[in-house]
């Protein structure tokens, strides 16, 4: 089963993947570590992709398509793969389309877990750190004992400036932009599937399971 992992920062994608792989033993494929793997074995792309990165520059279309070309010819994902963080935009979904069509494959899925905005911003604002000892924590889904206040050394905890709302929101919207047009991409081909991801994990997974079969 080759399956695409749609969602905003914040809609749980990391969780349910590790969920799904399991379930149907296909590898998770996430951009990230593809890219740290490519770099770490310094192959041809990996070199090519960390000039650009060092340059502080956006990885090009041809290279990063590359990357997950050459990751998906690998043994393990003969029978699958769940990707995670490609395609990002219209122009990679396309690019992944005519990639997958030259390895006699196709996307079996897009699955889209599916969290309103309003919602993401108050999972993605509510982190706080502890600047003594580090310790996480998060207003909704793991507050400390005593609000502001780390249950260790009682420090009182910060929020980074990355979960800031403001930063937030503009990263959310950046986002929102770049999706649309790849699930409406998938809609049109038919492969698109939405689960409600404001749910308990175990019930987004389950319906999970329920869409794919
Ligand atoms: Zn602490």
């Amino acid at each position: 089963m080759n399956i695409i992992l749609i969602g905003l920062p914040g809609a749980g994608k990391g969780t349910q993947a590790e969920k799904i792989s399991e379930k149907y033993n296909i590898p998770h494929i996430s951009t990230g570590d593809m890219f740290r793997l490519a770099i770490k074995n310094e192959t041809d792309l990996g070199k090519e992709a960390k000039a650009f990165m060092d340059k502080g520059e956006l990885v090009p279309d041809e290279v990063t398509v590359g990357i997950v070309q050459e990751r998906l010819q690998e043994e393990d994902c003969n029978h699958g793969f769940l990707l995670d963080g490609f395609p990002r935009t219209l122009a990679q979904a396309e690019e992944l389309q005519v990639l997958l069509s030259n390895m006699n494959r196709h996307v079996d899925y897009a699955l889209h877990i599916d969290v309103p905005k309003d919602q993401l911003i108050e999972r993605l604002t509510g982190r706080r750190i502890c600047p003594t000892c580090g310790a996480t924590y998060h207003d909704l889904f793991n507050p400390p004992k005593v609000e502001g206040h780390c249950d260790r050394e009682n420090a009182e905890l910060i929020q980074r400036e990355d979960d800031q709302e403001e930063t937030v929101k503009k990263r959310l919207s950046v986002n929102l932009k770049q999706t649309k047009p790849i699930l409406d991409f998938y809609e049109e081909r038919g492969t698109l599937v939405t689960v409600d991801g404001v749910q308990e994990i175990d019930k987004v997974f389950e319906d999970i399971q329920k869409k794919l079969g």
